[in-house]
């Protein structure tokens, strides 16, 4: 079973590939943006807390973060295996994310590094923003989250990197060669699919 966790900025087409590759692996996707969403249109507590600081594309507080994924990590569905997406996105969430999967004897088996050039990047969300009119897509928030992305979430490569588990991926092409770059990518690692039901 995989272990997986997708990094790239926002407009890489991190969401959509994420969920791809879990469904080729029979993993579940696992991405702590869409369980905030999901919090905030259902008005939970959890919501919330967390609605102004996703509103301005801000990152929420590793606490409640990393508990909210411990959560989810927890529930039987994950026990063999999941995709990150969107968690950890800084050093310290790479810590709890850590500290959790040890208590587990597990880690991580593989990072796919989504790499799209800063312009593609912004012209993907500028047309997201008008197509699904996501509160954070506007231009300044959108600024704002890349450079949080440059700033934060860059970082956690290279200490992965030294762990040999990162897969650089090129995410410019069609959906499909590039969910078939990560796949071959995966399995030259080893990772098994299921066998089609
Ligand atoms: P995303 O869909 O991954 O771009 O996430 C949307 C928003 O949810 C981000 O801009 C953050 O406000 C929040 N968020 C998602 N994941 C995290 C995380 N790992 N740590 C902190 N905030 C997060």
């Amino acid at each position: 079973m995989s272990r997986l966790l997708i990094v790239g900025p926002q407009g890489s087409g991190k969401g959509t590939q994420g969920v791809r590759i879990a469904q080729a692996f029979g993993i579940p996707a696992i991405s702590t943006g869409d369980v905030f969403r999901g919090a905030v249109a259902a008005g939970t507590e959890l919501g919330q807390q967390v609605q102004a600081i996703i509103e301005a594309g801000n990152l929420v507080s590793d606490e409640l973060t990393s508990a909210v994924v411990r959560d989810r990590l927890a529930q039987p569905d994950a026990e063999h295996g999941f995709l990150l997406d969107g968690y950890p996105r800084n050093v310290v969430q790479v810590m709890h994310l850590e500290e959790f999967l040890e208590g587990r004897d597990e880690q991580l088996d593989a990072v796919i590094e989504l790499d799209v050039p800063r312009d593609e990047s912004i012209a993907r969300l500028s047309l997201r923003a008008a197509e699904q009119g996501r509160s954070d897509d506007t231009e300044e928030v959108i600024a704002n989250r890349l450079a949080i992305y440059e700033r934060e979430t860059a970082p956690i490569l290279d200490i992965y990197r030294t762990r040999g588990i990162v897969d650089r991926i090129d995410g410019v092409g069609t959906l499909d060669e590039i969910t078939e770059r990560i796949i071959s990518a995966l399995e030259a690692r080893g990772l098994v699919r299921p066998a089609a039901a």
